[in-house]
């Protein structure tokens, strides 16, 4: 099911270089307070680490890449974890012959550069996830 929500501020800006990713994406959302909204972002990695739901044994599966790459997309969404705001994203990076990887952004995905634009979103009632006995996945509320 849909919630209306509210684009409320628009912020862009660089995140430093050899951060973690993740890790910095969810620092920023805590810094600005952002409990709602929508993430995109493009720039490179030094090395990336992408998880892929095993959907028969309900775990992640991780593949770490050890190279430079280009962000050539990230997209992601912020809501709540445990009553702090959680960035979930997903990329694709291209390699050095123009290849693709692909996945689910987790730990270990090192900035080399990245520019970052957030929308945030204000919601009528708080986007928490919660567990989805059908996927075993912290989701968000059906209705
Ligand atoms: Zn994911």
């Amino acid at each position: 099911m849909l919630r209306e929500v509210t684009a409320s501020r628009r912020l862009m800006g660089r995140l430093p270089q050899g951060a973690d990713l993740l890790e910095a994406l969810n620092e920023l959302c805590a810094r600005e307070n952002i409990t709602a909204g929508e993430v995109k972002a493009i720039g490179a990695l030094t090395k990336a680490a992408l998880g892929f739901y095993n959907q028969n044994s309900r775990e992640y599966e991780y593949v770490t890449l050890d190279q430079h790459l280009e962000i050539v997309s990230l997209l992601g969404d912020v809501s709540l974890k445990d009553g702090q705001p959680f960035v979930h994203a997903h990329v694709a990076l291209g390699d050095g012959q123009g290849r693709l990887w692909g996945g689910h952004l987790a730990p270990g995905s090192e900035v080399f550069a990245c520019e970052v634009m957030l929308t945030v979103y204000e919601t009528p009632e708080p986007f928490e996830r919660g567990f989805d006995q059908g996927t075993g996945l912290l989701l968000w509320p059906m209705q």
